[in-house]
């Protein structure tokens, strides 16, 4: 397979977690009886741009469908993270009625919506039937369709050009970077603002986070490959700040190569510098994430068997993506985890992908009184623990997976 970005062959290998379903593609009880569509999943890195990739397999219209569960709403840790950005883009840039600011990859509108309540135009896109819906119901106009170039030109052309896109944790989300990443030069300003947001490839490795990769995230991303990317594509990155959201994120500031005037932070040279100090623009660095991620799978499995065999009960929380993955690279089934429970109600009823563990309102846990929850989403943990406290009533105790395994 040839890079997605830079046309190079792909020869370094990352990880190989095996096959999968599509990691948002929960079934429903009628559609128990079918047969899913499973891909590999397998991840390569390019050793000309450094861009981590999954290997072709799942086109985006079979990941992206009309009924998407995912709904960025459901968890308070993202909408503090979400509204402490808006403030800080408000202030930075000057933003007021009369500036334009999209999203790309609105989702359910759980950004906009702060956008919106201090009075600022705004717009967002968002390919899945389900979440736009969601949005419009907040008020927010949203175009429902794939982000690039086409639909960047054809904004452009009615004069709707931005002060400022966004774009939270979306770039990873793309099959065809370029299209995409030239579609936000078309779109700016003259002086307009790009900010990408999206899990950093560093903290992806430094902490076993191999529960991020499934299918609808094409890219792992490093500034270092993000900063060539743009920089093809008629983009500069001009700042740079880490953030801990999803186990730690970097938020990419940008402007069109050709207009932009906004100056250049030290934090981005600094930061490439770390990069290359830490050897991520070597093919050894890589090199031993599939052993990594081997043990963290091993010592899980390790543990949800012994705890079966002293007779104990387990179940999840969060039915969440980066879960499935784990879940299924390890081969859990719903005789090891009796059920998941998840507070959004789309998915409630259903079973997760591949493992078809059932996934249920969280009133479950009271009634089952479960020996064990495994919080899924693990970057949730606190938000979860707090949540659940009321465990400690019959001495439940929560598993985290990544980076390793704890027991709390
Ligand atoms: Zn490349």
């Amino acid at each position: 397979m040839k890079c997605r970005h830079c046309a190079a062959e792909l020869t370094v290998p990352l990880v190989d977690l095996g096959s999968a379903p599509p990691s948002n593609a929960y079934i429903t009880e009628e559609r128990l009886h079918r047969s899913e569509k499973w891909f590999p999943l397998r991840v390569l890195v390019c050793d000309s741009c450094w861009l981590a990739q999954t290997e072709d397999f799942a086109g985006r219209e079979e990941l992206f469908v009309p009924d998407y569960a995912y709904f960025s709403s459901f968890s308070t840790t993202w909408l503090k993270h979400t509204e402490r950005y808006v403030t800080a883009m408000i202030d930075r840039f000057n933003l007021n009625a009369h500036s334009l600011v999209v999203e790309v990859g609105s989702n359910d509108g759980y950004l906009l919506q702060y956008f919106k309540g201090r009075g600022i135009p705004c717009l967002g896109i968002e390919p899945t039937a389900s979440t736009a819906t969601a949005a419009r119901e907040r008020g927010i106009a949203i175009i429902e369709d794939f982000f690039g170039v086409n639909l960047a030109s054809a904004q452009a052309a009615e004069g709707k050009q931005a002060d400022l896109i966004a774009a939270n944790n979306v770039l990873a989300h793309v099959p065809d970077i370029n299209d995409f990443v030239t579609g936000f030069a078309v779109l700016l300003k003259p002086q307009g603002v790009a900010t990408f947001e999206f899990p950093h490839l560093l903290r992806l490795m430094a902490n076993n986070q191999f529960d991020t990769i499934y299918h609808e995230h094409f890219s792992y991303l490093s500034l270092t490959a993000v900063s060539r990317i743009l920089a093809s594509n008629g983009l500069t990155v001009f700042d740079a700040e880490e953030h801990p959201t999803h186990g730690g994120s970097l938020r990419v500031f940008a402007q069109r190569s050709d207009t932009g005037q906004a100056p250049y932070s030290a934090r981005v040279r600094e930061l490439l510098q770390h990069e290359k100090k830490v050897g991520m623009l070597t093919a050894a660095y890589y090199s031993g994430f599939q052993a990594t991620t081997n043990k963290v799978k091993n010592d899980f499995l390790s543990f949800l068997l012994d705890a079966k065999r002293q007779g104990k009960t387990i179940a999840a929380y969060g039915a969440a993506a980066k879960g499935n993955t784990l879940i299924n690279y390890a081969g859990v089934r719903p005789d090891l985890i009796s059920f998941v429970v998840d507070r959004n109600p789309q998915k409630q009823g259903k079973y997760m992908p591949g493992s078809r563990i059932p996934i249920v309102d969280e009133a479950l846990l009271q009634v089952t009184k479960p020996d064990f929850i495994v919080i899924l989403p693990w970057n949730l943990e606190e938000e979860v623990t707090q949540q659940l406290a009321y465990v400690d009533s019959w001495g439940g105790q929560f598993v985290t997976v990544i980076p390793c395994l704890k027991v709390t």
